[in-house]
């Protein structure tokens, strides 16, 4: 477990601070790698907001494999920070860089015939997983076109230009395991296994599952799952505890004591009931919180969950703390893993009427990070 020091990018602790708990990623990647065939990490996003180079290196020391991320962009970092792992990178146009990814040995998507024939016109022989569109529409080839696609591929890799190590399709449906969506993606995700097999390839690679189906579908494992949210804690089944790995915390600027009815922030949107005091955070939507959690989000104070009232503003927060005494540069946990009964990511994206995704995504750059290392244990369990 080397190269995992604590890599503090502040300890300032009177600034608003996004602290990432790798222990949480080892413990989430460790039942993950339990549950699948190989492992992919996926780390697209900067790891989901949580420091691509810091989930890779902890996934990869826990039981993943290899990496996965969107474009080529987010690939190349990996690569200057020393990783050697194979990194798939599964969304590029036609005219990307395919060039230096294969000189940097990353493995490429391939879902059309174009992309296809640009990445085997690069010198050198590409590693190509072929994707097929396995039901929503989105990424992928149709099914219309997978067989010629399928063909080129055959034809392009009997001519040392490509070499066809993988085949992978995603599920548009997985976070409700019992949606009849689900075994249509897995009936022509076999299908298009089939298809490939039968025009001469033989992907070692067949990967259909990310986190959700993982954690709740055998069938889709095929030999490898692409998981990214789980990583970091995140389940979208929400049939299994994982270790969220954010906190996020943040110093009271001031507190002042109001007067029943006193408006409180943009548009008056609320007033108080009683005489009060009211703390003022300096995070807001600017910040990646949600402006729709405004009148129900919650946040700690002194181990007490205290509600946001008023409009939440760009860069800032009111909280009521009624009588409690709490003092300006106390800390307020906005959210955490949930174990001291402070608020969750879940919590804020069910207020925010959005998914855990978009809010650990959407954390802005100019809050503090620090990571917690893991430490040396002989076992996460
Ligand atoms: C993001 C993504 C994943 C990871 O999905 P999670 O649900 O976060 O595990 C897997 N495959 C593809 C194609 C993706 O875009």
């Amino acid at each position: 477990m080397t190269g995992l020091a604590v890599e503090a990018r502040d300890r300032t602790a009177t600034r608003p601070m996004l602290e990432v708990d790798l222990l949480a990623v080892a413990r989430n990647t460790r039942l993950l790698a339990d549950r699948a065939g190989e492992l992919m990490a996926v780390v697209k996003a900067d790891g989901f907001g949580h420091g691509a180079l810091d989930v890779a290196r902890t996934a990869l020391a826990h039981g993943a494999t290899r990496l996965g991320v969107t474009s080529l962009e987010e690939a190349w970092p990996l690569r200057d920070a020393g990783l050697v792992a194979p990194v798939l990178s599964w969304l590029n146009p036609v005219d990307a860089d395919f060039a230096t990814a294969v000189a940097r040995r990353i493995d490429l998507a391939v879902p059309s015939t174009r992309h296809l024939a640009a990445i085997a016109a690069v010198p050198g022989r590409a590693r190509v997983h072929l994707h097929v569109d396995a039901g929503m529409a989105r990424d992928g080839a149709e099914p219309a076109s997978w067989g010629a696609l399928c063909r080129a591929a055959r034809r392009a890799e009997l001519r040392g230009e490509v070499e066809v190590v993988g085949v992978m399709g995603h599920l548009g449906c997985a976070d409700d395991p019992t949606d009849s969506c689900n075994a249509l993606a897995r009936t022509r995700f076999a299908w298009a296994l089939e298809t490939a097999r039968a025009t001469g390839l033989r992907p070692r690679h067949r990967h259909l599952a990310a986190t959700a189906a993982t954690l709740t579908d055998p069938r889709t494992h095929h030999t490898m799952s692409r998981v990214g949210a789980g990583l970091v804690g995140i389940d979208p089944s929400r049939t299994t505890v994982l270790h969220p790995a954010m906190t996020l915390t943040a110093p009271l600027v001031s507190v002042r004591r109001v007067r029943a009815g006193t408006p409180v922030g943009y548009g008056h949107a609320h007033r108080t009931a009683t005489a009060t005091h009211l703390g003022l955070v300096p995070l807001g939507y600017a910040d990646g919180l949600p402006r729709r959690a405004s009148h129900r989000a919650e946040v700690q104070v002194r181990g007490v969950r205290r509600p946001v009232v008023g409009l939440l503003s760009m860069d800032q927060l009111v909280v009521d703390l009624g009588v409690s005494g709490v003092e300006a540069g106390e800390t307020v946990t906005v959210f955490g893993p949930g174990g001291a009964g402070e608020p969750t990511v879940a919590e804020w994206a069910a207020w925010g009427g959005t998914i855990e995704h978009d809010v650990v995504t959407g954390i802005g750059a100019r809050v503090a990070r620090r990571t917690r290392a893991v430490p040396h244990l002989r076992s996460l369990a």
